[in-house]
């Protein structure tokens, strides 16, 4: 029913024709180097085969693949409410109770296969995360698959996909588009780092968090945006069908702005942002998804004036630099 081979470091699915890849994006060289993705499933095949037998050592060793290191490194930086004292634990609670889990194991299968077949052999979609690199960008990334955490999320160098997803599950595009998106992210993260939610309290840091965010989501919705309209795979997400309303969007960026002058004249207060506050920049977090589809229009925005290298380029530039390019380009 499942894989019961399981797959050691050494047998990691390897996409062979990504070192290639490169001689097909517009105007490079093709000994030019540039970002690779490695892909790696094994945390999803344990996961798997953990729900069929209920076998405890299997719990050690899915909380000794780096896959597991990714995700406790992403639970504490973010504050996931999720157990964040070991890989073990984090783990767990993300196959337990098992007879609940099963209800997502038949997906779980299919994106697996999917992982490790399709999306493994095409590299049409890592040719869509370079283009919203900088081009000379070339931090290797690996690319896990998981089960049961969020949909997908990012660290620097490292991402991740959660097979249980439903999304993925209803349509497997949705996994090439959310690899490209985190995939974008865990390079983005490399030339501008997460904050630490720890470190997160005063009026001028919660500022830098909202910019953070715009920049950090915008970019990564926006890189996946053109491969969607290209495939007619606009519909599967909402962010995409919200890009295409303008005066949601128009509404969207008045919240952001909103917040964000009320963050900047605080800012000059080095104590901890009032809750009221603070509550507003967070709430920017809810079902709206500011960040995510404001954030993907303010990109598109920029390239439409100036140009994609020009969007690029303000991934090192960094999130005040991307705000403001906004900001001009609106201002014309
Ligand atoms: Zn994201």
């Amino acid at each position: 029913m499942f894989p019961i081979d399981r797959k050691g470091p050494s047998m990691w699915i390897r996409n062979a024709s990504l070192a290639l890849a490169t001689a097909f994006l517009p105007g490079a060289q093709a000994e030019t180097p540039s970002v690779q993705v490695r892909l790696d499933a094994r945390l999803a095949e344990l996961s798997l085969d953990y729900l069929r037998s209920g076998q405890e050592s299997l719990l050690d060793e899915m909380a000794a693949t780096p896959a597991a290191a990714h995700l406790l490194t992403h639970a504490r930086n973010w504050h996931y409410e999720v157990p964040r004292d070991s890989a073990r634990a984090l783990l767990q609670s993300l196959v337990t109770p098992r007879e609940a889990r099963m209800a997502r194991a038949e997906g779980a299968r299919k994106a697996l296969a999917y992982f490790q077949g399709a999306l493994n052999a095409d590299s049409s979609w890592t040719a869509e995360v370079r283009r919203a690199l900088p081009p000379d960008a070339t931090q290797p990334v690996t690319l896990f698959l998981t089960f049961g955490y969020d949909s997908g999320v990012a660290c620097p160098g490292t991402a991740s996909l959660n097979a249980a997803h439903t999304a993925f599950h209803r349509d497997l595009r949705e996994l090439r588009y959310m690899a490209i998106h985190e995939c974008q992210h865990a390079v983005f993260m490399t030339y501008q780092p997460p904050p630490a939610m720890d470190s997160v309290h005063s009026a001028a840091q919660l500022q830098a968090l909202a910019e953070y965010a715009l920049q950090l989501e915008g970019m990564a919705t926006w890189a996946a945006w053109d491969c969607r309209e290209k495939e007619g795979g606009l519909d599967g997400d909402e962010d995409y069908r919200v890009l295409r309303d303008e005066a949601q969007i128009q509404r969207l960026e008045r919240r952001f702005m909103e917040v964000h002058q009320a963050l900047k004249a605080s800012a000059s207060n080095p104590g901890p942002a009032d809750p009221a506050t603070r509550a507003l920049m967070m709430g920017l977090y809810d079902r709206d998804r500011v960040f995510y589809r404001f954030g993907a229009y303010a990109a598109r925005q920029i390239e439409r004036q100036r140009g994609r290298a020009a969007v690029t380029a303000l991934i090192k530039a960094g999130p005040r630099a991307f705000l403001e390019a906004y900001l001009a380009c609106r201002a014309k």
